[in-house]
C-alpha cells in the first residue's frame, strides 16, 4: 500500500497511535537529537541521533526476571514487553536491527530480546540528506529502507510518502484514514529521485573491503596506546551487543542484562585473572575482527552497518578507515 500523509497531520497520527503504544520518536534533549519517549515535543528529524534506537530493543539495563524468596524457595516474575512503536529509524539502523535479529535468533532464541521485538512497530525514514562520515550504501544498509520496517516514509516536501512493509503497517493505515491521503505514479518518481541524489551523495564512501584490508596492514600495538579505554565506540554502536548478567538484590532482586563490551579488559578476563587478550591493541583488533569476519562468518551479515557512529564518538580520533596512527 502507498499512501501520502500531509505534514500537518503527522503529530496527529502520531497523538492517535501514542493511546495505544508507545510512541518512541527523534526528539531534542539539551540541544541534542535523542531518540526518547515523545509526548508532543517538535520532532527532530534533519540528523540521526549519535545513541541508536537499540537502546529501545536492547537497553543498556535490562531487566530479564525478578525473585522473590520465600522460606527458602524462589518464585520468578517475567517481565512483559510493552507494545512500542519507533518512528523515523534511518535505513542503517534498521539493517542494524535485521542484524541482531539474526544474532539473537540463532539456536538457543534470545526469548528477552524477541519479546521486545514482536511487540516494536518500526517505522523507517528514507535517508535523503547523508551525514559527512555516512557510508552506509557501501555497507548495503542504505539510504533506502529495506523490508524489514512495518512503515517506510519518505519526505517529498509538503508531505510524506508512507510505504507499507508488513501487516502491522497495513493496519495502521486502515485504522487511521483520516490522515492520509491517496498517492499517485508523481510520488513514486519524486521519491525515486530524492534517493537517486541521496546516492549520489554517498558515493565514494569507505567500503567493507578498504576497512578489512586497513585491518590487515594495522599497527594494533601503536592503536592501542592511542585508544583512551573509554569504550564509547561500542556504547553508541547499533550493532554492539555483548553484555554481562548480574543478580541485584538478597533475597529478593531482579537478574539483570547489563551491556558490556569486548574492547575493555574486564569483558575478557577470567575467574583465575589470566585474560586471553592482554593488551587494549588486541582489544581493538578483536572489536574489528568481530565485525568484519566473525559475525559474517557466522550469521552471513556484516556487523557494521557504516553509521559512522564509532568515529563521531572516538575522543581518540582514531580513523577506522585507514587505522593509521596518529603522530
Ligand atoms: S562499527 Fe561504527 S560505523 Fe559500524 S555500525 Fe558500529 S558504530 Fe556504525
Ligand atoms: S571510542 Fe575510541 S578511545 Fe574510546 S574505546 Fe573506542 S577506540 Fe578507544
Amino acid at each position: 500500500m502507498k499512501v501520502l500523509l500531509p505534514k500537518r497531520n503527522l503529530h496527529l497520527l502520531l497523538e492517535a497511535l501514542d493511546h495505544r503504544m508507545e510512541v518512541v520518536a527523534p526528539i531534542r534533549a539539551e540541544g541534542v537529537p535523542v531518540f526518547a519517549s515523545w509526548r508532543g515535543q517538535p520532532l527532530a528529524l534533519a540528523s540521526n541521533p549519535l545513541i541508536p534506537p537499540q537502546e529501545f530493543l536492547l537497553p543498556q539495563r535490562d531487566v530479564l526476571f525478578r525473585y522473590v524468596q520465600d522460606c527458602g524457595r524462589y518464585t520468578f516474575e517475567k517481565v512483559s514487553a510493552k507494545p512500542r512503536l519507533i518512528f523515523g529509524i534511518r535505513p542503517c539502523d534498521l539493517k542494524a536491527v535485521a542484524v541482531l535479529d539474526r544474532i539473537f535468533g540463532k539456536d538457543p532464541l534470545d526469548n528477552p530480546y524477541f519479546d521486545r521485538r514482536r511487540s516494536t512497530v518500526l517505522v523507517g525514514l528514507n535517508c535523503l540528506w547523508p551525514e559527512p562520515g555516512c557510508s552506509c550504501a557501501a555497507f548495503g544498509a542504505g539510504p533506502e529502507v529495506d523490508e524489514l520496517s512495518d512503515l517506510q516514509l519518505t519526505d517529498l516536501g509538503k508531505n510524506y510518502l508512507v510505504e507499507t512493509g508488513s501487516p502491522a503497517g497495513v493496519l495502521i493505515l486502515r485504522e487511521h484514514p483520516e490522515f492520509f491521503i491517496e498517492a499517485s505514479e508523481k510520488d513514486q518518481a519524486e521519491k525515486k529521485k530524492a534517493l537517486r541524489i541521496a546516492g549520489e551523495k554517498l558515493r565514494g564512501g569507505t567500503s567493507p573491503s578498504v576497512i578489512k584490508a586497513a585491518i590487515e596492514k594495522a599497527d594494533w600495538d601503536a592503536l592501542g596506546r592511542q585508544c583512551l579505554r573509554c569504550g564509547g565506540c561500542t556504547f553508541v554502536c547499533p550493532i554492539c551487543h555483548c553484555f554481562t548478567i548480574i543478580d541485584v538484590g538478597v533475597p529478593d532482586g531482579e537478574r539483570l542484562r547489563c551491556r558490556d563490551t569486548c574492547i575493555l579488559s574486564g569483558f575478557s578476563r577470567m575467574t583465575s585473572g589470566v585474560n586471553p587478550r592482554k593488551s587494549q591493541g588486541e582489544r581493538l583488533r578483536n572489536w574489528f575482527l568481530d565485525k568484519f569476519e566473525y559475525i559474517p562468518e557466522n550469521i552471513g551479515l556484516l556487523g557494521c552497518v557504516g553509521c559512522g557512529r564509532c568515529s563521531r564518538s572516538c575522543l581518540a580520533e582514531i580513523d577506522r578507515q585507514k587505522l593509521e596512527v596518529l603522530r
